[in-house]
Formats: structure tokens, sequence, C-alpha cells
């Protein structure tokens, strides 16, 4: 009993010196000791260490890692381009054209296809949390749907989320990863509580996600970009400084600092070539290129990390015919390819005998879980939550907090005793975890970086 109080009058007075060191870090001054990231103190966490110092080719995702988005005014665009969508497809106006409801947006939510219910779950694929359409589910409704609160698709999702991305369990359930599409939650719950309106009540087999995945794909369409067609990249590109934050000084001369330091760089983004371009050169300017040793767009992430697929040169924006290895450049620039052939490169043109490698991304089953797990590569977990739950000393002044943070689903991180199963691959694959990159590039490269998680 003694030496528990003993452990608990520690832990809060490191508590503080933590929670002090990270107040002053988003005041620009600089705090006297090793600051640390205190995600939350769920049985098990425990003390990572990292320097960048170690690595010697150094990974980024584009879109909200090195690019952040306004998040908010991004996803107001886009709730009403998929609300727009379904009411062409006949699905109510009353429901689907009411304002966005920010605190029923969290990211990480999953759908049930045929019941109609969104899901949180924990690492063990335990539901936590769940609704049918928007209405909160209690518990003993909760087991009505899944007895003993499990489900035998977020069950296998939560042991392997590779294992339900494609194939039948993707027809079942659906996650909503990032600020592009976690708007559809919101959008398909509402679509439920229309139908049990026409219904007049809860029933089975919605037949909502078809229509809603043919929103998100008419949204995304990458040939809409240069054809000038579609409403999203039309927004985006008329009016950047709406949807996009400038990279401080700080975080490019940490890029610079980076390459000064004999870094190999290299980004890996999902974005086709135009896309991605509007998106760095307004993050980091018109020479955005010049800070990458080799850019990889329309990479198809997870599947660049588990399978072979060659490298595609391009002319401007039109794609040309495959590159294989050998052929890749210092400077170039491609699409597709894979991680196979992009470590070979990076190895050949390292400095190193026995280059280290580190990934940074947002995305945890695309930048973290596949990596680490396919990849065995390191990464570095950017999650604006961190900020936005305020959590363990971080400032909480999210611009956009209303978006990140629901009190209708409870943390990102946890619910009561139970770490999420976004919490459990934070903790399982990355190294650490960090609000922004904004945040990495106040701290020099040798700095030891210590996360609790
Ligand atoms: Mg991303």
């Amino acid at each position: 009993m003694f030496s528990k109080h003993i452990r608990s009058v520690q832990a809060i007075t490191k508590y503080i010196r933590i929670t002090e060191e990270i107040r002053l870090m988003h005041q620009n001054k600089k705090p006297k000791h090793v600051e640390k990231y205190y995600v939350d103190t769920l049985p098990g966490s425990c003390v990572k260490t990292f320097k960048f110092s170690d690595y010697d080719c150094i990974g980024f995702d584009l879109d909200n890692t090195v690019a952040r988005y306004k998040i908010g005014a991004m996803m107001e665009m886009e709730y009403e381009i998929l609300a727009k969508h379904m009411v062409q497809k006949g699905y109510s106006k009353k429901h689907l054209f009411k304002g966005i409801e920010k605190d029923f947006l969290l990211k990480g939510l999953i759908v049930d296809n045929d019941n109609g219910n969104v899901l949180k779950i924990a690492a063990d694929g335990r539901i936590l949390v769940a609704t049918h359409g928007t209405k909160l589910l209690s518990d003993e409704e909760i087991q009505q749907y899944y007895p003993n609160f499990h489900w035998e698709p977020t069950d296998l999702f939560a042991k392997d989320p590779l294992h339900t991305w494609n194939g039948p369990y993707s027809e079942k359930m659906r996650t909503l990863l990032d600020y592009f599409d976690i708007v559809a939650s919101l959008i398909y719950a509402r679509a439920v509580d229309s139908i049990d309106e026409e219904r007049g009540k809860p029933g089975t087999n919605y037949k909502i996600w078809p229509d809603l995945l043919e929103a998100l794909q008419q949204m995304f369409n990458r040939d809409h970009f240069q054809q000038g067609k579609g409403v999203f990249f039309s927004k985006m590109k008329s009016s950047p400084e709406k949807y996009y934050h400038k990279c401080s000084e700080d975080l490019t001369n940490w890029l610079k600092s980076l390459k000064d330091n004999n870094k190999l760089l290299f980004l890996i983004t999902g974005a086709y070539v135009d896309f991605a371009s509007l998106t760095a050169s307004t993050a980091l300017g018109p020479n955005w290129k010049d800070y990458f040793d080799i850019i990889i767009t329309y990479a198809k992430k997870p599947g660049f990390f588990t399978q072979e697929r060659p490298f595609i040169g391009l002319n401007g924006y039109k794609e040309t015919s495959p590159v294989y290895f050998e052929d890749l450049k210092v400077g170039g620039i491609y699409t597709h390819g894979n991680w196979k052939d992009l470590r070979k490169f990076l190895s050949k043109h390292s400095e190193s005998q026995n280059p280290k490698f580190v990934y940074i991304g947002d995305n945890l089953i695309q930048d973290i879980y596949t990596p680490s797990v396919h990849s065995h590569c390191d990464t570095v977990a950017v999650c604006e939550e961190l900020q936005a739950e305020g959590l363990n000393g971080h400032d909480s002044l999210h611009p956009d907090k209303p978006f990140l943070k629901s009190s209708i689903w409870g943390s990102y991180f946890q619910y009561k005793s139970y770490g999420t199963n976004w919490y459990q691959i934070l903790k399982d694959h990355s190294k650490i975890c960090v609000p922004s990159l904004e945040y990495i590039a106040k701290f020099p490269l040798k700095h030891e970086h210590q996360c609790i998680i």
C-alpha cells in the first residue's frame, strides 16, 4: 500500500513536470529538461525513446503529415458534397441537409453496413460505443446486435486490420480513417435515421454503403483535378488558403537540416501527382520537390508496402512507362511503385552501410501498421487528436478541436479502462506519437524524444 502511494506521488510529480515542459514548448519557450508525450496512463503503457539522428533515410506522408489541412473547413465542404450526392440518390433532404453535427465526428469509427450502426472498438475488438443511425445504443442494445460485445468482422479487424481491407469483410464493415472520409460516418448515420423514419422502426439490411462509396469515389475521382470537374478539387484549387496551413519556417528549416546531415528524404503519398503538387506547393512553397530525394505519388498504400508493383514514370502530370529499380533517379518523381525497390534505391544512395529507415504518417493502417508489420520500417505517428484532446500537457488549443473531439464517442485513445484499437496500434507499431511535424521541428535532430504510451 505504502509503495503504491510513493509510486503515485512520483507519477504525479513527473506528470506536473512534463506538463509544464510541454506547455512551454507550445509557447515556443525551450524547457530545460527532455520533453515527453503522455498519451495516457492505461495499464501496460511504457516509455519509448527516439532520436531522428539515429536514422539515415526519413520518409514522409504528405496529407495531414507534411501538409496540415484546415480540417474543419475541409470537412464542412466534404459533408456538403456527400450530402448533395446522397439527396440526388433519393435520400432524405430533411436529415442530410441538417448542419454538420461536429460532436458526432471522431477519427477511426467503423460502419456496420448491414445493421445501420457506427462503432468504436477496443484493442481486442470489443464494441465500446455504438450508435444505430445517430442514436446512441445502451449496453443492452449493443448486446442485442453483438452478443458479449463482439462481432466477427471487428474482431478480425482488431487482430489484423489488413484482413478486412478487401474481400468479403470489407462488404460488411468500413473504417473511416482520416479527415478525408470521417464525415461519411455522419452521412451514413443520418441516412439510417431517414430510412428508419420511413420504415417506422429500426431494421437491418441497409443498402446505404454502396451509394456512399460512390459519393466518396466521385468526390475524389483523380481525373477531376485536371478536367476541372467536381466540387472538391475545384474548391481546393481556387481557395487553397481556406483549406491548407502553410508550413512554418521552423519546419522547412528542420527538413533542410535533415538533408544537411546527410539524411535521405523520401515522400510517399496516395494523392495523384497533380493534387499532391497543389498540396505540397501550398504547404512548402513552389520549390517543394527540393526537400526530397525521391517522391512517390499515387502510391496506393497500404499495398505499396506489401506488394511489388512497378514504379511508373511521369511526364508532367502524365504517366509514361514502368521504371525499374536500376533506373530510379535521385530527385525523381514517380507513381505506384513498391517499398522493396524503394528500400534498395535508398540503400544504394545512403552514405551508411546499413541504413536505418523511419516513415512518418497519420494514417494508422497505411502509414503505421503496414510499414511496421510488413516492411520492418520504424514509424512515427502524427495524431492531431493528441492536441485536440489536450492530453497530458498539450495545450488543447487546436483550432479545429470541435471537429476532432467528441463527447458522444469519448477519447480517440481510450474508453473507461479500455484502450481503443487505435491506441493499441500506436503503442505496438509507432516509435513515438506526436501532434504535428511542427511540434517535432522545434527540437534539434539529436534530441531524445520520449513517448509514454
Ligand atoms: Mg496522410
